[in-house]
């Protein structure tokens, strides 16, 4: 078991990585389940999977408590991140009575974490919840931090706030039932963690990656922990991303939401697959630079291809140009920005923040990789 603390002026939290932890909720989340003892509903927010996995079994669990809990139930996938699921959420939040001090529970992946985060932030200027993330990917990165959002037209998590949870229970046993492609692009985040700022936590990727994406107890344990700790470290530096500490995280962000964007963010490209493509990218580019050797941006880009996560551009057969896949990248598209600040490497685990890149010269790096 491994508790990792998010220290943070007021809003402190603890993440509890422990495999098992889902059976024994009742016990973990105590603190924040006194408040339903006097018959009170728990609400408790899942998406169809997570339900029909462990719906019946944290039902029963509570039961045995004395708790009873009231399902909200979405679709699985991006299209719950939407103001018409948000308004149903909060609706139903209202009528359960639930008040400030209450605790909502979410159950799922980064999908469920970010809606109800979102819902939680507003509901009553803000009540509490729980995260039980149920993915890599929500587990190592997007569960902590306190980052919310939904979608809007205008594109993803556009409309959101900065709203901590008051716990994070991660169960690396729910990653049993997770689909093999899903582990891996959360393992892309993983080795992010490794890139971005701890070359030790490389190396140990790079010797046991297999074991963690097998699931093995021990190994996967111990890849979670290590991500969390790099996390939590960054958020209590930096919560609001304000300074360029927290702004590390998004390494590979920058190219990879390009692709995800050229692909329509669909299950063409999954988020961890593109940010594992653009960590390639930003590898290379790096090496373009002379910033970082040869030999170092081919580790990172032969960790990433071990894992079978994609490490090179031309098996996306994408049919657009390198200008198009900056164009993306814009945010203001109306700017025409030249330059954008790019994560990139100074060698494995020093990224840093470079604000002298030409995105005239990003479009004719993306060429060649294209053309490769
Ligand atoms: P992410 O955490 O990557 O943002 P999502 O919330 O979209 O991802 O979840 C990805 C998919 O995995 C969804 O279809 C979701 O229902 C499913 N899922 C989440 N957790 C589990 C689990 N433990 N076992 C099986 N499927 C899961
Ligand atoms: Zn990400």
């Amino acid at each position: 078991m491994a508790v990792i603390s998010v220290a943070l002026a007021g809003r402190s939290y603890d993440v509890v990585i422990e495999e098992g932890l889902l059976a024994r909720l009742p016990a973990t989340a105590a603190p924040f389940l006194k408040g339903y003892a006097g018959g009170r509903p728990v609400p408790i927010v899942a998406d169809t999977n997570t339900y029909r996995l462990y719906g019946e079994a944290i039902t029963s669990d509570l039961a045995a408590h004395g708790l009873r809990p009231e399902w909200f139930v979405v679709e699985p996938g991006e299209d719950a991140k939407t103001w018409g699921v948000l308004e149903k959420l909060t609706d139903w939040l209202l009528a359960l009575g639930v008040t400030r001090t209450d605790h909502v529970f979410a159950l799922g992946g980064g999908v469920v974490g970010d809606l109800v985060g979102f819902a939680c932030a507003v509901t009553k200027r803000g009540c509490g919840f729980v995260q039980i993330p149920t993915t890599l990917l929500a587990q190592v990165d997007s569960s902590v931090g306190g980052k919310t959002a939904i979608n809007t037209k205008a594109g993803k998590n556009l409309i959101g706030a900065f709203h901590q949870p008051a716990l994070v229970l991660i169960d690396p046993l729910v990653l049993g039932t997770l689909p093999d492609r899903e582990m891996r692009a959360g393992y892309a985040e993983v080795l992010k963690y490794g890139l971005l700022g701890n070359a030790a936590f490389f190396d140990w990727l790079e010797a046991n990656g297999t074991k963690v994406l097998a699931r093995e107890p021990a190994a996967l344990e111990h890849a979670i922990a290590a991500s969390i700790a790099m996390k939590a470290a960054i958020v209590a530096e930096d919560e609001r991303e304000t300074l360029d500490r927290r702004a590390l995280l998004n390494l590979g962000h920058t190219f990879g939401h390009a692709l995800e964007a050229e692909t329509g963010f669909s299950d063409r490209l999954l988020h961890g697959e593109g940010v594992a493509m653009g960590m390639v990218l930003a590898a290379r580019y790096s090496a373009r630079r002379g910033e970082i050797s040869g030999a170092d941006a081919e580790r990172a880009t032969g960790a990433i291809a071990a894992a079978e996560l994609p490490a090179h551009l031309p098996a996306l057969r994408l049919t657009c140009d390198g200008a198009r896949l900056v164009d993306h990248m814009r945010h203001d598209k109306k700017a025409e920005a030249k330059t954008l600040p790019f994560l990139l490497l100074k060698g494995i685990g020093q990224a840093y923040v470079a604000r002298d890149v030409d995105l005239t010269d990003i479009a004719a790096f993306l060429d060649e990789e294209l053309a490769a």
